[in-house]
């Protein structure tokens, strides 16, 4: 089994810390947001990081073969950044 690690961004974070991934980018509205388009992703150390859609997408793959979805085994290849 691969270490539950992955690399978002320029930080290696566990998949243990994850709390919630945004399903859509942040939009708040205001002018000088630098977050806008970018991808949520809560961790569980009142802290975020975010990313784009690509990265989101890789993460939630991790998480579901971490946790145990069959129906994401074998779809990994390569993509990780373990
Ligand atoms: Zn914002």
């Amino acid at each position: 089994m691969h270490a539950p690690i992955i690399k978002i961004d320029d930080k290696h974070v566990p998949l243990y810390r994850i709390v919630w991934i945004a399903d859509l980018p942040h939009f708040c509205g205001e002018e000088d947001c630098v977050r806008e388009g970018y991808y949520e992703i809560r961790l569980d150390v009142d802290d975020s990081l975010w990313t784009n859609h690509h990265d989101r997408d890789r993460v939630i793959s991790a998480l579901n073969q971490w946790c145990g979805d069959p129906r994401d085994e074998g779809d990994l290849g390569g993509e990780l950044d373990f």
